[in-house]
C-alpha cells in the first residue's frame, strides 16, 4: 500500500470504497488515537491499514500549521503535551524530539497577573506578603506543604481563613471562567473538570507537574505524519467514513458487502448511528486568531481572563513552540459556546454528567454489536481525555488486538 499524508481528497462512492474492502483494518480518523493504532497494527501486526479522515489534514485537534505571517499556530486551540506515562513518551519519541517547553498560565484578575494553578506566589500577590503568608501557613497546616487541593474541597472548609482563600479563588479564578467555558457555574460542572486545576500549596508555577512535558520540535502535524509514514498504511483525506461504509444492524458494510476486517472508530458515536437516540451535547469554541507586528504580546504562553471579557483565554503560540519569528507574533482568543449538531461546529468538549454518559452508553451498546469494531478516543468514548491518555489507550487496544 502506498503511504501519503498529502491533502489529496478522493471522490466518495464506489471508486473510493473499492480498495478499502481489501484492507485488514479500517481506521476512522487520523487524530492521535487513530494514528497510534494505525501505526501499531501496520508495524507490529503486519496489517494493511486504511485511514479515512474527514478533514483535509491529519493530527485531529492537535493539528498545527504555519499561518500567513509564518507563525506556527494550533488551528484547534493550544496543545501542550504532558504525561507521566513512560510508555507513551518512549513511543512518541520514536517519531519526534521535544522542545522542552514548560507551560505557565497567568490569570488576569482586574490587571493583576496571578499564577494558575493558584499557588503560594498567587496568594502573596493577591493578599499581600504578610496576610498571604498567614493564609499559606493555614493551608500547609491543614493539607500539607506541596499538596494539591481542589476548589470544591477548599470550599468545604469551615475555618475562617481557609474560607477566605476559598472564596477569593472561587470568585476570582473559577466563577467567571467556568461560566464562560461551560455555560454554567463551577458547582454545576462535574467535579473532575475543575479538579484539573487545583490550588497548589507550592511555589511551582508550572501549569502541569508531569514528569514529561513539551511540544514536538517540528509540531504535532509533523509528528503524526511521521507516525502514518509506513508502507502498510494508506491515508485518505477529505473522506467521511459514513459515505463509504454503512454501520448498523450488527454489520459494517462497504459497497453493499460485509466488511470482514477490523474497524477502529475515533469519531462521535451518535453521528455514526444517525443520532437516533438524540445528539450528545458538547461545548465548542470560536477561535479568533490575530497576528501582531511585535516580538511578544504577553508574559506567559496563556493568560486566562478569569473576571472579565467574553473570551476565556489568550494564548501566544511563540511561547509554546519556541519559534524564532522576530517582529511578529500570533495570538488566539477562545470564545466558548454550545455546539450545534449537524452544523460546521467542531465538538470539542464532552459535557460530563450522568444523563449524557447514559446516552453515550446507549450508543456504545449499539457499537458493541458490530463485529470487530472498536470505538476509541476523546469523541468516540465521550471523555475529556488529554493527548497522552488517548495514545495510552490506543497502545493498549493495539496490545489486545495483536494478542488475539
Ligand atoms: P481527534 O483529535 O478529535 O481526532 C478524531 C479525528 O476523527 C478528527 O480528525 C475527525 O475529523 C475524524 N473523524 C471523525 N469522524 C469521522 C468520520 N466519520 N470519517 C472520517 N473521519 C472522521 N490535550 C492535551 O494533552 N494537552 C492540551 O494542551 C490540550 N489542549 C486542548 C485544547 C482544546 C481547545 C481541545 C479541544 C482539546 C485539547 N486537548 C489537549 C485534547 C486533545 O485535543 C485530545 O486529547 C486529542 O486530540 C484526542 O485525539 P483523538 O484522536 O481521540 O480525537
Ligand atoms: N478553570 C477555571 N479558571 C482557570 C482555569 C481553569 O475556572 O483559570 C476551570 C474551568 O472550568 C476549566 C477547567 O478548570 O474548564 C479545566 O481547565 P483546563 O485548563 O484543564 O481546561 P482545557 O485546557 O482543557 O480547556
Amino acid at each position: 500500500m502506498s503511504s501519503t499524508t498529502e491533502p489529496t481528497p478522493r471522490p466518495d462512492g464506489p471508486g473510493a470504497s473499492a480498495p478499502v474492502s481489501g484492507a485488514d483494518v479500517l481506521v476512522v480518523g487520523a487524530g492521535l488515537a487513530g494514528s497510534t493504532i494505525a501505526r501499531e497494527l501496520a508495524e507490529r501486526g503486519g496489517r494493511r491499514v486504511v485511514v479515512l479522515e474527514a478533514r483535509q489534514h491529519v493530527a485531529g485537534n492537535a493539528y498545527d500549521v504555519v499561518d500567513e505571517a509564518g507563525v506556527l499556530i494550533h488551528q484547534y486551540g493550544p496543545h501542550i503535551f504532558h504525561t507521566n506515562n513512560q510508555r507513551v513518551v518512549e513511543y512518541l519519541s520514536r517519531f519526534t524530539d521535544w522542545n522542552g517547553y514548560s507551560h505557565e498560565v497567568l490569570a488576569n484578575v482586574h490587571g493583576l497577573f496571578l499564577p494558575v494553578p493558584v499557588n503560594k506566589i498567587s496568594l502573596r500577590l493577591a493578599f499581600g506578603k504578610q496576610r498571604g503568608d498567614e493564609l499559606i501557613a493555614k493551608l500547609v497546616g491543614r493539607f500539607g506543604d506541596g499538596e494539591k487541593v481542589t476548589i470544591r474541597q477548599l470550599r468545604e472548609e469551615s475555618d475562617a481563613d481557609l474560607a477566605e482563600v476559598a472564596d477569593y479563588v472561587y470568585r476570582n479564578v473559577f466563577l467567571t471562567y467556568t461560566t464562560k467555558q461551560w455555560g454554567v457555574g463551577p458547582d454545576e460542572v462535574d467535579e473532575s473538570v475543575t479538579a484539573r486545576v487545583p490550588v497548589f500549596i507550592s511555589e511551582d508555577c508550572r501549569y502541569f507537574q508531569d514528569a514529561h512535558q513539551g511540544l514536538p520540535v517540528d509540531g504535532y502535524t509533523a509528528l503524526v505524519q511521521c507516525m502514518l509514514e509506513h508502507p502498510g498504511i494508506e491515508v485518505r483525506l477529505g473522506v467521511d467514513a459514513r459515505q463509504v461504509f454503512e454501520f448498523g444492524d450488527g454489520e459494517v458494510r462497504v459497497g453493499g458487502e460485509p466488511f470482514g476486517g477490523t474497524v477502529i472508530y475515533t469519531g462521535p458515536l451518535d453521528e455514526l448511528f444517525g443520532n437516533r437516540f438524540g445528539s450528545l451535547p458538547y461545548r465548542t469554541l470560536d477561535f479568533d486568531f490575530e497576528t501582531l507586528q511585535q516580538d511578544r504580546f504577553q508574559p506567559s504562553g496563556t493568560v486566562n481572563y478569569t473576571v472579565s471579557e467574553d473570551f476565556t483565554r489568550i494564548t501566544e503560540f511563540k511561547h509554546l513552540t519556541r519559534q524564532d519569528a522576530p517582529g511578529r507574533t500570533t495570538i488566539v482568543r477562545e470564545f466558548p459556546r454550545d455546539y450545534v449538531p449537524d452544523s460546521t461546529d467542531e465538538a470539542y468538549y464532552p459535557i460530563i454528567d450522568p444523563a449524557n454518559l447514559e446516552l453515550h452508553g446507549r450508543y456504545a451498546e449499539l457499537a458493541s454489536e458490530l463485529p470487530d469494531f472498536h470505538a476509541i478516543g476523546r469523541l468516540a468514548e465521550y471523555r475529556y481525555f488529554n493527548m497522552d491518555q488517548v495514545v495510552a489507550r490506543a497502545l493498549k487496544l493495539a496490545d489486545r488486538l495483536l494478542a488475539d
